[in-house]
């Protein structure tokens, strides 16, 4: 079976991991500082800190945000689980945003509406790797006193507005996933970046229980120089030197991974181009997408047989996935009281929705297969 999307990891990766495991420190050694600084210089961010996963990251992104019990946040209604899951954690209430109907995004025209007294927060997910309008949500933000923490763990090396993703320049904070499905990975993984030092040092002690060894910091006279502080409650959310052994050397392949999805994707649209029978996905504006999915738009009428084409193709070897059920449709949001039909266009995105497989290691081979299968498919089930 060929899956919607894999990790690439070659020896040169495998060896800098074995490096690590055969040293003095498996975690919390001096790879991880050497991770977060090739990623924030990467990215054009002043700081990086990296985390046991991108939920973890997005935890402690909201936490350093200052969201907190009875607070209600912004994110979008299609998205992974997680991107709301984590200010849930804090005590706070997601409020679910509609999408855009061509890239998925969050609606920027729609955020405003959705602002009470209690909103501290937005979270744009920049859906399949595409930047959602930073600019616009930003100008809002301003406008009420809002943070703006990016979900992008599609967007690893996208770009908007001629600058990388997770540079900030639009955001308080921007969260990455390095889970093997995404652009670059870990095993699990996360990192938050930012530019401000203030968010820099919460981040840090939210990572390790909410402790600092900085005499400087405490707030109690130290019994002695053996003391630390835990000042609020924070989590063992660290990752291993290992792991960002593993992503500093998988860091230096990104641009090939990058170059290679984009190179898929060109080939798929100039394909697909003369199929009716669904959308394809765009690029918009002044933005250069990641490419995390390959996602096509089911004509209406395809709608209703989704299930049949997308059990074909499964039968005939394609990984193929829907991204993403509605967040507020699954039984635990359901139990808070939010109702279907909350975010009718992502509903509808929902409905036709469908991702091929797309990741770099696929072969030429590989990627003929998909497209004379999808092809194969479509025309059976659509005659
Ligand atoms: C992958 C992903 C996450 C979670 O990342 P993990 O590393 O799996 O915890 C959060 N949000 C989005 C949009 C994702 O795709």
């Amino acid at each position: 079976m060929l899956p919607y999307g894999r990790h690439y990891l070659d020896e040169e990766d495998i060896a800098s991991v074995v490096e690590v495991l055969r040293g003095d420190f498996i975690t919390q050694g001096p790879k991880i500082a050497a991770f977060e600084k090739a990623l924030a210089c990467y990215c054009g961010a002043r700081y990086a800190v990296a985390f046991n996963s991108g939920t973890s990251a997005l935890h402690a992104a909201y936490f350093a945000a200052g969201l907190s019990q009875g607070d209600e946040f912004i994110c979008p209604a299609l998205t992974f689980c997680a991107t709301a899951n984590a200010g849930v954690f804090l005590g706070a209430r997601p409020i679910f945003a509609d999408s855009e109907e061509d890239t998925g995004n969050i609606d920027p025209e729609q955020i405003e509406s959705l602002i009470t007294p209690r909103t501290k927060l937005v979270v744009p997910m920049h859906y399949a790797g595409h930047p959602a309008d930073l600019e616009k949500i930003w100008r809002v933000a301003q406008r009420y006193g809002l943070k703006i923490v990016e979900d992008a763990c599609h967007a690893l090396g996208a770009e908007y507005r001629g600058a990388k993703i997770g540079s900030c320049q639009y955001s308080d904070m921007t969260v990455f996933s390095f889970h093997p499905v995404k652009h670059i990975t870990t095993g699990e993984g996360g990192a938050v970046l930012t530019n401000s030092a203030e968010y820099y040092e919460k981040l840090l002690m939210f990572r390790n229980h909410g402790l600092t060894k900085d005499p400087n910091k405490f707030r109690h006279e130290p019994d002695g120089p053996w003391c630390y502080e835990m000042q609020f409650l924070g989590w063992n959310y660290r990752m291993t030197d290992f792991q960002a052994a593993l992503g500093l050397s998988q860091l230096k392949k990104l641009d090939r991974f990058l170059a290679r999805r984009r190179a898929i994707v060109t080939e798929y649209n100039k394909f697909f181009a003369r199929f009716f029978l669904f959308d394809l996905p765009i690029e918009k504006g002044d933005v250069r997408s990641a490419w995390h999915l390959y996602v096509v738009r089911l004509g209406k009428d395809l709608v209703p047989v989704k299930r049949k084409i997308f059990e074909t193709l499964k039968g005939r070897g394609l990984g193929v996935q829907v991204h993403y059920i509605p967040v507020y449709w699954h039984p635990f949001y359901q139990d808070l009281g939010y109702e279907p039909g909350l975010c009718p266009r992502a509903e509808e995105f929902y409905r036709r929705a469908l991702s091929l497989p797309l990741f770099p290691a696929m072969t030429e081979s590989e990627v003929n297969q998909v497209k004379d299968t999808v092809a194969e498919v479509f025309t059976e089930v659509a005659a």
